[in-house]
């Protein structure tokens, strides 16, 4: 039996992570659960999985829970804000903390579970991004284990060699991307582009701001700076392949030719499985794969015209110091300023270029404090740059 918590649970991870763990009530028993504002949703997944402690966003929020718990609200410890997250990914019951809050946000709380040597199934690429050096420094020391949940890095984690000394023969991870909604339209399309069509994915249902990242290919971005810390392979070992069915999930070259890969539906739950039941594996409510259905497989080079957040990322990876925590901020801030209509969609990518730009010289985060500093920093320089660039 493992005890988790699942932060973020009210998500699209959280949501797919509660459905495989609720078909194994002999493996999983539920520590914590959190929210920020959906205060609904969470009731339900607290009547159902009797977590004995929640957390959501604010005070006012956690008086609406209790209300909602009623009677039920005695068994459950309602807390609330950024410390309780940390206190819950930590608390010592927990085997494993899923991580899956959105954005920088999610940091604080899986550094927590790293210092306590958790096992953490990483769905926040952000918190990667932005701290890598110091997250992979926190989970060394806390002997904490990272099992990666976002599709391409766990198809990656399952294709890559077992035997620690047996790196060399990796030559290159390969990372597919579906390309987005806005695979084939023209950039006069993306600059008219509304929230709307923005997040509507063609073969991933997932929350609104990795959606846009996706469609910017700003996504596929991190996932680069984010393979490069968990695999420790250079940039220029990471290539990404445009595969508009999404079955191919990615894939790891060796030096004498082969190339591993992992197929399946584009259905989260099944990264989800492999990280909650690992080494073992079980059921995770996704169906077999039916090759003769997909029919064919397709690959492309990426456009890298059409899609600048793609290079960006790259150029932040390469830079290094803190340019991938300032990216990161830069993005977070502009996705958010388009979704609310402030700016047009091709004006994330100038926004993240200028500040990119502007930051430049600031030098690499050497512990929690000084990352939080430079998101914020990042996040200042953004918002003038939005405002710059506002209809
Ligand atoms: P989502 O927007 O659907 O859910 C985010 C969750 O975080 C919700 O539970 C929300 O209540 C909580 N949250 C939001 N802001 C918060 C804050 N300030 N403080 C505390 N909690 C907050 O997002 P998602 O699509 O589930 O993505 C979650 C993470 O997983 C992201 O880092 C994303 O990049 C990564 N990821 C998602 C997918 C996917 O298929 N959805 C795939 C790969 C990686
Ligand atoms: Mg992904």
């Amino acid at each position: 039996m493992r005890t988790i918590t699942v932060l973020g649970s009210t998500g699209s991870i959280g949501v797919s992570t509660l459905d495989v763990v609720g078909r194994h009530p002999d493996r999983f028993s539920v520590h914590a659960l959190s929210a920020h504002r959906s205060v609904e949703r969470l009731a339900e997944q607290s009547l159902r999985f009797r977590p004995r402690q929640v957390v959501l966003g604010d005070a006012g929020a956690a008086a609406a829970l209790r209300q909602r718990l009623g009677a039920a609200a005695a068994a459950i410890e309602i807390l609330w804000g950024p410390e309780a997250l940390c206190q819950v990914a930590s608390a010592p019951p927990v085997d494993v903390v899923m991580a899956a809050i959105v954005g920088a946000a999610g940091l604080p709380s899986a550094i927590a579970a790293a210092q306590t040597g958790k096992t953490i199934l990483l769905a926040n690429k952000e918190s990667l991004v932005m701290a890598g050096p110091v997250f992979l420094e926190a989970v060394s020391r806390g002997q904490a284990r990272v099992l990666p949940i976002d599709s391409e890095h766990n198809a990656v984690y399952q294709c890559f060699p077992t035997r620690s000394d047996d790196r060399g023969g990796v030559r290159r991870i390969l990372l597919t991307a579906s390309g987005g909604p806005f695979r084939r339209s023209s950039i006069a399309e993306m600059a008219a582009a509304r929230p709307e069509q923005a997040v509507a994915h063609p073969k991933w249902s997932m929350g609104r701001k990795i959606s846009v990242d996706s469609a910017t290919m700003m996504n596929k971005g991190l996932e680069i700076i984010e393979a490069h810390y968990l695999f420790g392979v250079p940039s220029a070992a990471i290539d990404v392949v445009v595969h508009p069915q999404s079955v191919v999930h990615s894939m790891v070259e060796y030096v004498d030719g082969s190339v591993l890969a992992q197929l399946g539906h584009p259905d989260m739950r099944t990264p989800i499985a492999h990280a909650l039941g690992f080494p073992d594996r079980i059921q995770s409510g996704v169906g077999p794969l039916d090759l003769t259905q997909v029919g064919s497989l397709d690959f492309e080079p990426p456009d890298p015209v059409r899609f600048p957040c793609l290079r960006l990322a790259r150029e932040a990876l390469e830079s290094g110091g803190a340019a991938p925590c300032v990216l990161n901020a830069a993005n977070e801030i502009a996705v958010q300023a388009f979704l609310d209509g402030q700016i047009r969609f091709t004006a994330i990518a100038e926004v993240n270029e200028h500040v990119l730009v502007q930051l430049a010289a600031t030098p690499a985060p050497s512990d929690l404090a000084a990352v939080i500093e430079i998101d914020a920093a990042a996040r200042r320089a953004a918002t003038a740059a939005v405002q710059d660039r506002s209809r």
